[in-house]
């Protein structure tokens, strides 16, 4: 199959045959042709399976015709987050080069002004963000019946961090006609409920099973140790020792321990950048595009990089801390080894995560290897301390002895005796849905379902805060 059997415009096709891409993925290949015969379609595919093209493409096909009005868009694309809504834009920007196209980015973190500027001028494609969507909607800044095209991209997603309501709010907006594009990695019941109402008669399209683990990624586990200074020394072997390591994504739990984590390895002189949630919008960018071009190598993240940034040969996921959520392992190692590529995935194990490692098990359904070396780290004293002597500047300002500094880049690959051996993944077999996984039920939710806006993608971590702190305070009056 090539993209010109697919229906898609001369304009489209030549843009494609650009990027050097020759044939469409199976989700291209299978939903193009139903978008472009205008019906609803319901795509079941994770992201790295060229899912963003499947819908980008077919809509510069169809934009060809027609014009935009003034604060009415033609088509809209829903995006959980920033910087997946900033990555719609870009295969906009690449694919539709060659077309005069209005294409208006409505996220949070950006002026009101400045997007109230652009809707005036009138949008062929409004990408945003649920909350910021809604807020202009508010303010009457922007008219939905005008859309002739929904895309709802990453749907469990959006349940996860409690969009759900405001995209069936938005939903109701937008004419009754138009055509849905519906698209999420997994089929919680809430997700079957809403495609059940917002979808008319769906072409279903299912490329792969969900919460099945690439092939290509090579998957391992480490044990890491009680402690959190433990584990960072784990990491850096592991980062020291990797073989063919050339970027790497980190992942923890916590906003607050992706702060210290990116605190340390900068101290231990690794070229590291940092992304989380409590970052405003112009460092989450600055920080990705960093190490998007390579600049930084290493990118230490929350989960709200997990999913769906389409970052290019990433050659290492590392989990320094095992994800409470099964699925949320599953999003993490597909940063790496997309498109065909091959990949490694280490996770940093403590006793305490023993747990989650089964329950993640059971959801790939395979055994992830032990890896083999001496990963075992003393209960010392920790040398890095950003937690427990945060005011101790004498004893930081000395430093670390110079031999156990890391210079300013990874190292290139350098075989070491200790460097972990990957055993090849297995074939991932079937497995269960993660939201009907009984192991995932004795979890705490770490991120809980909220109703949220779009003012971050992660709920603050007050954690480290005393109660009283987090009292409600009553302003005095002016
Ligand atoms: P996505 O699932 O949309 O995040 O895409 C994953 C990656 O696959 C991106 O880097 C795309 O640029 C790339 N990609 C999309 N379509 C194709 C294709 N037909 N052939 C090769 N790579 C593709």
């Amino acid at each position: 199959m090539s993209f010109s059997n697919l229906g898609l415009s001369d304009k489209v096709l030549a843009a494609v045959a650009a990027t050097g891409y020759t044939t469409p993925t199976p989700i291209q290949e299978q939903a193009i042709p139903h978008v472009l015969a205008r019906r609803d379609v319901l795509g079941i595919a994770q992201t790295g399976t060229g899912k963003t093209a499947a819908f980008v493409l077919p809509m510069l096909t169809i934009l060809e015709k027609g014009r935009a009005r003034a604060r009415m868009p033609r088509t809209l694309i829903l995006e959980p987050t920033r910087e997946l809504a900033a990555q719609v834009k870009e295969n906009f920007d690449r694919y539709g080069a060659g077309q005069k196209l209005n294409v208006a980015l409505l996220i949070g973190g950006v002026s009101f002004g400045d997007q109230d500027t652009k809707l005036t001028r009138g949008v062929d494609v409004l990408i945003a963000t649920p909350g910021r969507l809604l807020d202009h909607t508010e303010r009457g800044g922007l008219l939905l019946t005008g859309v002739e095209l929904l895309v709802i991209d990453e749907a469990d997603r959006m349940l996860d961090m409690g969009f759900i309501p405001d995209i069936e709010r938005i939903c109701k907006l937008v004419p009754f006609t138009r055509q849905t594009l519906f698209f999420t990695a997994t089929m919680p019941p809430e997700i079957r409920r809403v495609t059940e109402t917002f979808l008319h008669n769906p072409q279903k399209v299912e490329v792969s099973r969900p919460a099945t683990t690439a092939v290509t990624v090579t998957q391992l586990q480490v044990p890491g140790g009680r402690e959190a200074h433990q584990k960072r020394e784990v990491l850096r072997k592991l980062l020291r020792e990797a073989k063919d390591l050339k970027n790497a994504i980190i992942f923890c739990n916590r906003k607050r321990d992706v702060a210290i984590l990116h605190k340390s390895l900068q101290k231990h002189g690794f070229s590291v950048c940092a992304l989380h949630g409590d970052m405003d919008q112009s460092a989450r960018m600055a920080a990705l595009d960093q190490f998007r071009k390579g600049e930084l190598p290493l990118l230490v993240a929350s989960d709200v990089a997990a999913r769906g940034l389409d970052i290019p040969e990433v050659s290492h996921v590392f989990n320094f801390d095992v994800p409470h959520h099964s699925d949320d392992y599953v999003h993490r190692i597909g940063r790496t080894g997309r498109a065909g590529r091959t990949g490694t995935a280490i996770s940093i194990v403590s006793p305490a995560d023993q747990k989650s490692i089964t329950a993640i098990e059971k959801l790939i359904g395979q055994s992830i290897p032990k890896a083999e070396g001496d990963y075992e780290v003393a209960a010392s004293a920790d040398e890095d301390s950003h937690e427990r002597r945060p005011r101790d500047g004498a004893r930081r300002s000395r430093g670390k002895a110079p031999r156990e500094r890391e210079p300013r880049e990874i190292r290139e690959t350098r075989p070491s005796a200790a460097a972990p051996r990957p055993a090849q993944a297995a074939t991932p077999r079937p497995a269960p849905s993660p939201r009907n996984d009984p192991a995932r039920t004795e979890q705490p939710r770490h991120e809980p379902r909220r109703p949220r806006r779009d003012h971050d993608n992660e709920p603050a971590d007050h954690s480290h805060l005393p109660a009283f702190l987090l009292r409600p305070v009553r302003a005095p009056l002016p």
